[in-house]
């Protein structure tokens, strides 16, 4: 039984915090139990503790960009680590410049790690090791410094088994049993060969998350993330600030609706605020009214909006 891969808000507020965001993290918990974090800015340790996530779970931080409300929690939470002992290894993925940032900020502060860190430098596009049934790829997006998306896809499994066909056809329970849900043919004492489409359903696609960082422009990922189960992406600005969020790298709500449509993602959350938004300016669109401008440029597509510590889980696509 595949479970749900659960997409937690850590910090939902871009460039400062505010009194209700934090600064830029989700933590996405995969079913073998592994959690990967999506940037990590200052205080997401803070976060983890308030979201019952356990750092020691984290296997995998991926950073979009180097500014700081993107970063700056590593160093923090990397130690806190090592004071509680861990042993397990903790791969980081980001820009050049990712490593020196981190070890120069380890061997200033005079800070030993109690367990390997693997440091995974993106000069450009690329995919990354599988990992538990997992394929990620990295993509380039345009913004103020070097920066990334991730598209994270699922494997592939075997369709359903049916013991009950496969048994009519002389199939007997055990090994043989077990190769045709694995996917493999198999041949009987009596000569004849039986294949999993005989026993078993078609083969069940995995799920698929686009997660983005900053960016003025995400159609670099069309391709590699059309049909997502999810789309996550920034959306600084209501739809009237197109200009500014152009100049700063950043997208607005028709923008980011825009692309929700082109990739024919089915949920989109939408987060990275600024901080003008705070539901108590009267002047300013509330959170709901942004959700209403990005999902008019997405018809089809359901629209959410991230807060702090807010939980969102993307079923497997034949649950
Ligand atoms: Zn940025």
């Amino acid at each position: 039984m595949i479970r749900p891969v659960q997409i937690t808000f850590l910090g939902t507020s871009a460039g400062v915090p505010t009194r209700t965001r934090n600064v830029t993290s989700q933590a996405v918990a995969f079913d073998h139990g592994g959690v990967w974090l999506l940037d990590c800015g200052e205080a997401t340790q803070h976060q983890l503790m308030r979201a019952g996530i356990k750092p020691a779970r984290i296997e995998r931080i991926l950073l979009t960009h180097l500014h700081g409300d993107h970063c700056y929690g590593i160093p923090g939470a990397l130690a806190t680590m090592a004071i509680n002992g861990r042993s397990e290894p903790v791969s980081i993925i980001g820009p050049v410049g990712v490593k020196e940032l981190i070890e120069t900020v380890l061997r200033i502060s005079d800070t030993a790690l109690s367990f390997p860190l693997e440091i995974t430098e993106l000069d450009g596009p690329r995919s990354l090791p599988r990992l538990e049934g997992w394929q990620v790829s990295a993509h380039e997006l345009p913004h103020r410094v070097r920066c990334f998306g991730y598209c994270l896809q699922e494997a592939e499994r075997p369709g359903r088994f049916h013991p009950d066909r496969a048994q009519a056809l002389g199939v007997a329970p055990g090994r043989q049993f077990g190769q045709l849900q694995r996917g493999e043919a198999i041949q009987l004492a009596d000569g004849r060969t039986v294949r999993p489409e005989q026993v078993a359903d078609p083969r069940r696609p995995g799920r698929k998350l686009v997660l983005l960082g900053d960016t003025c422009d995400g159609t670099g990922l069309a391709e590699a993330g059309s049909d997502c189960d999810l789309l996550v992406c920034e959306t600084t600005y209501d739809a009237a600030r197109e200009d500014k969020a152009r100049q700063w790298g950043h997208s607005t709500t028709r923008m980011t609706g825009e692309l929700a449509r082109r990739l024919r993602a089915r949920t989109l959350i939408i987060t990275h605020f600024s901080s003008r938004y705070t539901d108590e300016e009267p002047d300013e669109p509330s959170v709901e009214a942004l959700v209403a401008e990005a999902a008019l440029a997405c018809p089809g597509t359901t629209v959410l909006a991230a807060r702090d510590l807010w939980s969102h889980s993307i079923p497997p696509r034949d649950a």
